[in-house]
């Protein structure tokens, strides 16, 4: 479970201050599927990277499993973030040079893993997106949906058990898009992951369980049923 308690982030530029999130109070449960939603600029994207552990709040607590992840240290936070966390962008940030399966093997690659255990592994997710015969091929030879699957294969090689996604739909058309979000379905069902995804769209966010809005920094709930 995730719980943030009164969360804050304020970021200053120059003489500004930006409080781009403003007292959250939110909490997440297993396997919780949730959509975030909001106009351009309200701090989706900021609540994210926070719980995502690609930032820190300025002040407030952000418990995961119970434990306070805002006391730990720099190097405890990416062992949690690596095991637990997996992270997908709207622009896919996939690397050019690698082909979709050495994209996908990559988090393996950086932990350790034998190349035949890795191999194995790739292979079985691979063929779970279904790209198995577009392991070969690097990103720029592929479709946006199929990228987008590619990274959602790498973000969850490491079977985190929260998939966080910024916009992941935001650069592909709504039969594409429509392939990605059966693939959160999948990952929702089957591996009972949690997951929290930014989106512009009423359409994407229908899908989930759960629609949290943000405006100004602050959040507000309106159950589905
Ligand atoms: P959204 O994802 O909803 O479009 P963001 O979370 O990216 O919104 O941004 C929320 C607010 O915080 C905006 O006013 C934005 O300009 C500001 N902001 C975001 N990141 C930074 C940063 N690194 N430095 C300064 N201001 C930022
Ligand atoms: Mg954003």
């Amino acid at each position: 479970m995730i719980e943030l308690r009164d969360i804050n982030r304020i970021f200053r530029v120059g003489d500004e201050k930006v409080h781009a999130l403003q007292d959250i109070r939110l909490t997440f449960e297993h396997g919780e599927y949730v959509s975030i939603m909001g106009p351009s600029g309200s701090g989706k994207s900021t609540l994210l990277n926070i719980l995502g552990l690609l930032d820190k709040p300025t002040s407030g607590s952000y418990l995961l499993d119970g434990i306070d992840i805002t006391s730990m240290s720099d190097n405890q936070q990416a062992d949690v973030r690596r095991n637990k966390i997996g992270f997908v962008f709207q622009s896919f940030h996939l690397i050019s040079r690698l082909t979709a399966a050495e994209n996908i093997a990559l988090p393996l690659t950086l932990a350790g893993m034998p190349p035949k255990q890795r191999d194995s592994r790739v292979r079985d997710v691979l063929e779970s997106v279904g790209l198995t015969e577009r392991a070969e091929h690097r990103p720029d030879q592929l479709s946006g949906g199929q990228r987008q699957r590619v990274a959602i294969a790498r973000a969850t090689i490491m079977r985190p058990t929260i998939l966080l996604a910024d916009e992941p739909t935001g650069n592909l058309d709504s039969r594409t898009a429509g392939e990605v979000l059966d693939l959160f379905a999948q990952l929702h069902e089957q591996r009972k992951m949690t997951l929290v995804v930014v989106t512009h769209s009423d359409e994407v966010a229908a899908r989930a369980q759960r629609i949290i809005h943000v405006f100004d920094g602050q959040v507000s709930e309106h159950g589905l049923d």
